[in-house]
């Protein structure tokens, strides 16, 4: 009968350590446990293997927890990345073509002191800079005008007339720059440099600041070894290495591997504008890489 017994009560086990078990069962299972090795081995066989089951549980719980962060991580980039696609493809379209003089581009106008251009309807926008002439009394003005694959394919132009001295200042001279390295073509007023013409050179600024961003990372990526072993300012100094970063990164998507620029302004700005987006993919990259790695 004893073998029996035993029989019994191992089959009753699973439901007393699950708790399930009746009183009175609960009751003989204990009576015989008591008094019987081989049922207590049993029992704690049954009681290991449940734990086991709890932590494999927990641990698949775990992955599936790692696997969501990891998905919504992903449609974050996903996002990120869709922004600096929108953003580039704005200024792509919008970027200012200059065009090169030809006769009926602009007209100049002199009317109660005002010097007044009229653009034709080829051109989607113009720039003025406007510097001191030589002699301090007399302005000088540099104008521009552009078009853009926006405006030549979607938006409807016309021409405009520019006051170029809408304070009523002297105008020595108006010059038509091209933006396009041939010599700027005097429209109004007296020649500067009577000996030679004039060329508006490129700006250099965005290629300093492309050198001063790679400084500033190779300062913070030293800074980074020099504290590695502190966990906080290692992880500071880590996410400030996004910045500078970010902004060569821009400055490759924007401009390529050109620094030179006639809109350094707008190039600028553009930059800036796709830093933000760069930066914050770097981060969610960074992130997911993180729990890759994290067992
Ligand atoms: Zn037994």
């Amino acid at each position: 009968m004893a073998i029996n017994n035993c029989e019994m009560v191992c089959d009753l086990l699973p439901i007393y350590v699950e708790g399930m078990a009746s009183k009175s069962s609960s009751e003989y299972i204990e009576g015989h446990l008591n008094e019987c090795a081989f049922c207590r081995g049993e029992l704690e066989k049954l009681k290991e293997s449940v734990i086991k089951a709890e932590d494999d549980k927990l641990a698949l719980k775990k992955i599936q927890k790692r696997i969501r962060k990891q998905k919504s991580l992903a449609v974050l980039l996903a996002v990120a990345a869709s922004i600096i696609v929108l953003i580039l493809a704005f200024g792509y379209v919008t970027a200012p073509q200059y065009l090169p003089f030809e006769e009926g581009l602009v007209s100049i106008d002199y009317n109660n002191g005002l010097v007044i251009a009229e653009v034709n309807d080829k051109t989607a926008g113009y720039s003025i800079e406007t510097f001191i002439y030589s002699d301090g009394k007399h302005n000088s003005v540099d104008l521009s005008v552009y078009t853009s694959i926006l405006s030549k394919s979607i938006l409807k132009k016309r021409s405009e007339s520019v006051v170029l001295n809408p304070g009523g200042e002297k105008v020595a001279s108006v010059y038509y720059v091209g933006n396009d390295g041939n010599p700027d073509r005097l429209i109004y007023g007296l020649e500067q440099n009577p000996s030679g013409g004039r060329i508006s050179l490129p700006r250099l600024v965005l290629g300093y600041y492309f050198i001063i961003s790679a400084l500033i990372f190779i300062i913070l990526l030293v800074a980074r070894i020099f504290y590695r072993k502190q966990e906080k300012p290692a992880r500071l100094i880590g996410t400030a290495l996004f910045i500078p970063l970010s902004y060569m990164i821009s400055h490759l998507l924007v401009k390529g591997f050109n620094t030179i620029s006639f809109t350094a302004t707008r190039d600028f700005f553009l930059i800036m504008l796709v830093s933000a987006p760069v930066f914050f993919a770097l981060l969610i990259l960074s992130k997911i890489i993180n729990t890759a790695i994290k067992k």
